[in-house]
């Protein structure tokens, strides 16, 4: 059997997304080959990652400081918020370079099922935000998925109740799909071709 340490590792590897036992084995059997210095190095990524990174006070993007980049970014259109499930998709759009206005991360979708409902998300911050003033339009972003879907319908209706114009983003991806995976193209098209309900 594996010495105790060999062990633990390989346990904490195959908790993350996409590494079984096997991919795990050979990652730790890989470091343990490795100089002592870039172990560690990796260790404190992760630590610094942990420790670091945090939610911006605004919009919930992450951040190292209070405010994420792109809320302490004059330039940027104030007036315009989109709203996303996660970081990634942000970032999906960001890269897009198609949009010159703000954001607001949700950090995941309604899900009845999961247990997730409006109180989980940072829905009642986005009110605030929105029953501050100052705000022209809501970009919804969702994920065009079932949950996504419906995480835009309600958001419509109790955005709307707060007056808010909200626009929903076109049908360009594909169905099921995330920002995460869509070219630059689809991502801009989508913003563009976005729709009052
Ligand atoms: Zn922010």
């Amino acid at each position: 059997m594996y010495a105790d340490p060999i062990l633990r590792l390989i346990q904490e590897l195959t908790k993350l997304p996409g590494i079984g036992e096997k991919t795990a084995e050979r990652l730790v059997f890989h470091l343990l080959t490795q100089p002592k210095e870039d172990g560690l190095r990796l260790s404190e990524a992760i630590r610094d990652l942990k420790e670091k990174v945090r939610s911006c006070g605004t919009c919930y993007n992450i951040t190292e400081a209070d405010l994420c980049e792109i809320c302490a970014n004059a330039q940027r259109d104030h007036a315009l918020v989109c709203v996303v499930e996660q970081s990634k998709d942000l970032w999906a759009i960001e890269k897009s370079g198609a949009y010159r206005g703000v954001y607001h991360v949700l950090h995941g979708h309604l899900s009845p099922l999961d247990g997730v409902g409006p109180e989980n998300l940072t829905i009642g911050r986005l009110v605030e935000r929105i029953r501050k003033g100052g705000i022209r339009e809501v970009i919804l972003a969702t994920n065009p998925t079932a949950e996504g879907d419906a995480t835009a319908f309600y958001l419509q209706k109790t955005l709307g109740a707060v007056g808010a114009r909200v626009t929903r983003i076109a049908r360009g991806l594909p169905a099921g799909s995330s920002f995460e995976y869509a070219s630059r193209t689809i991502v801009s098209d989508a913003l563009l071709g976005r729709r009052e309900f």
